[in-house]
């Protein structure tokens, strides 16, 4: 087994409230281990740029050592400590050699690297240069379809519902429909997810067929039934792929649309990247402190390119290229020769996996289109 002197935490990509959970988990299961950790700055950025503290402009330096009372204090509070970045330069060989260069210097014998597909990738890059890495999911987009759940993707959902409930109160006081677009990327989890809690009357998400005329009708039915307030959840993506097709402001012309079919006077509302802010739920404190301690756990036991997963209620760990490649499986996007370095065995097993996981996101809409439902009177 390598012997670990000093490993690295570092927060890349969007930022999701856990991310500072996740680095005191690692921090203090690292450090119960005698191996020290330095949170490295702004992510993948930092880990090139190495570079020194400024008193006068606070920037505490690139790499900052974490004892344990550097990260007391954390588990309740929503950014990220060690900040964030996109480090276009890292994805260059140039980048990658600087970044190796400054865990040589350092003696950074690991690192554990918390974001997205993006940042896993340069997790890859970095083990197959000999820092062995292991990734952790934290996005409020629960986009990673290995994992049931990503870091953060709890607290959003519950900062959308507080939102959309007060929406709803004024909703009600006045007779009026909102329709709310909730970031998410590509995946519709926090729209459909939110859109249950909030009662929602449509909900629109790129998963699955979605008619404006339906949700109309719904609205109409339930507006002769009494009902004063209305809710519509639409997922970001839907406005992507709209774009895609050329059609720009799908959102707000949506909610155009929709009071001139049903009626009801209709706001539009964007909340935005206030979903990526705010203190991390219980649930998001849990899944962060469980996964920083199996990701120092693998680590240290000599395990690299790993992503870890919650599965089933379960920490478990996947291979980075096979998550990477399950996720595009899930999303329809395989490219030529993405299949080639699995087995008959896996790629049927990643085929079963990633239906069982759209059967379960379309019995949750389907759910939702019932429970959300007026019949006609
Ligand atoms: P999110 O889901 O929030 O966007 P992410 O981790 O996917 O998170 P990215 O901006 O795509 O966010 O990636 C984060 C960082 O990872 C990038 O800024 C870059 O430094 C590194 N990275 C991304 N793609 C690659 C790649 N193909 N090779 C090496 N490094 C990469």
């Amino acid at each position: 087994m390598a012997e670990f002197r000093n490993i690295g935490v570092l927060t890349s990509g969007g930022d999701a409230p856990g991310m500072n959970a996740t680095v005191r988990a690692v921090t203090r299961a690292a450090l119960a281990q005698g191996v020290q950790v330095y949170g490295i700055y702004e992510g993948y950025q930092g880990l090139m740029d190495d570079l020194p503290a400024d008193p006068v402009t606070h920037f505490p330096g690139s790499l900052i050592k974490l004892d344990a009372y550097a990260v007391t204090n954390i588990i309740n509070h929503g950014a990220t400590i060690l900040k964030s970045a996109r480090a276009v330069d890292f994805k260059t060989e140039e980048g990658m050699q600087k970044a190796i260069a400054t865990c040589k210097r350092h003696n950074i014998d690991g690192i554990i690297a918390i974001g997205g597909d993006g940042t896993f990738r340069g997790a890859t890059d970095l083990t197959n240069r000999g820092i062995p890495c292991i990734g952790l999911p934290g996005t409020i987009d629960n986009d990673i379809t290995a994992t049931d759940e990503s870091i953060g993707f709890d607290t959003a959902m519950n900062t959308c519902v507080s939102l959309i409930d007060k929406l709803r109160d004024t909703c009600e006081s006045h007779a009026r429909c909102n329709v709310v677009e909730v970031m998410g990327r590509n995946a519709g989890y926090v729209a459909l997810e939110t859109g249950i809690a909030v009662g929602a009357s449509g909900i629109m998400v790129c998963e699955c067929p979605y008619s404006e005329e339906e949700i109309f009708e719904n609205i109409i039915n339930a507006k002769k039934q009494g009902k004063r307030s209305f809710v519509v959840v639409i997922a970001e993506g839907v406005k992507f792929a709209k774009e895609d097709a050329g059609i720009k402001n799908y959102c707000e012309d949506f909610a155009k649309r929709l009071e001139a079919a049903t009626g009801v006077e209709t706001k539009f509302c964007r909340p935005a990247h206030i979903l990526r802010g705010g203190d991390p739920t219980l649930r998001d404190r849990l899944l962060a402190s469980r996964m920083g301690y199996e990701a120092v756990r693998l680590l240290l036991e000599g395990k690299s390119k790993l992503v870890v997963c919650e599965q089933k209620g379960d920490i478990v760990s996947v291979d980075i290229n096979y998550a990477l490649i399950l996720d595009r499986m899930y999303k329809n996007k395989l490219k030529p020769g993405d299949l080639d370095a699995f087995t008959a065995e896996q790629q049927a097993e990643m085929r079963a996996f990633c239906e069982v996981k759209k059967k379960e996101f379309d019995e949750m809409y389907n759910v939702s289109k019932v429970i959300g439902a007026y019949p006609e009177a």
